[in-house]
């Protein structure tokens, strides 16, 4: 075989993050359904006249040609499938898809392959672009994301002693990675408090397809409450808060 088809390979990809790279050249953040989350050297991309630049924006997903490289592969050629132009259209829509990449970037390490949480980024940032309901959206995806990198919530039985949930109030542990019932939830322990409508959505966006789980509608305070609680036990799982789940609560608190 030709040694050198072997040093290129093309890959569908979003756009997770990118930044500077040495005089002209951008390093960016790829998520690819068969190559996983990788790092390349786009070279040239910051000069102006440069028209691969405008096919590496953030969040856009698109279809790459990449050459292997020793440190760094090397993208020769992009080419945008989706812009996603109304999301960008309003700081929140952006704030949104960023922190939908951000949580792909910080929860999957390098080289990692994982097609449904590549679909997943995919339709939700489809959806953010589409008009669907966005907080629910965004609910959906935090919920489906946690599951499907291992860190989902246990909310049908007390994570300490064993006992299933009685239709109820009960508290969250991010320590526990779930509901703790109301007969061990005892002062020491670092609890949230759990509404049993809280509890009730979360399980329903754990469970239902996106067909069904679109037509949620949440009263304002149940909606800040599942809302905290996922940015919480995320930042919890993650060891530290998402940037931009901390700019989005920011630009949120106007209008609330
Ligand atoms: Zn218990």
């Amino acid at each position: 075989m030709n040694e050198h088809r072997l040093r290129i390979y093309r890959t569908e990809g979003v756009v997770l993050a990118r930044r500077d790279w040495g005089e002209a050249d951008r390093l960016v953040t790829l998520f690819s359904p068969s190559h996983g989350k990788l790092r390349a050297v786009a070279p040239g991309a910051r000069k102006p006249q440069t028209r691969k630049s405008g096919h590496l924006e953030l969040f856009t997903r698109g279809h790459f040609v990449l050459a292997k490289g020793r440190t760094f592969d090397k993208i020769t050629q992009a080419h945008t499938e989706a812009y996603y132009p109304r999301l960008r259209s309003d700081l929140q829509g952006v704030a949104r898809a960023a922190l939908a990449c951000e949580l792909v970037d910080r929860f999957v390490p390098e080289g990692d392959t994982h097609p449904p949480l590549y679909d997943l980024l995919a339709r939700t940032l489809e959806r953010l672009d589409a008009g669907e309901p966005p907080d629910v959206t965004m609910l959906f995806y935090q919920v489906r994301l946690l599951a499907l990198v291992g860190f989902a919530p246990n909310l049908t039985t007390c994570v300490l002693c064993g006992q299933p949930l009685m239709p109820a109030d009960h508290a969250f542990s991010h320590d526990e990675g779930g509901v703790v019932c109301m007969s061990c939830a005892t002062p020491g322990l670092r609890l949230r408090p759990l509404p049993l409508p809280a509890l009730k959505v979360l399980r329903f966006l754990q469970a239902a397809a996106w067909p069904t789980a679109r037509r949620l509608r949440l009263d304002p305070f149940t909606r800040r409450h599942v809302t905290a609680l996922l940015h919480q036990y995320t930042a919890h799982v993650l060891e530290r808060e998402p940037r931009s789940a901390r700019f989005l609560r920011e630009i949120s608190a106007h209008d609330r």
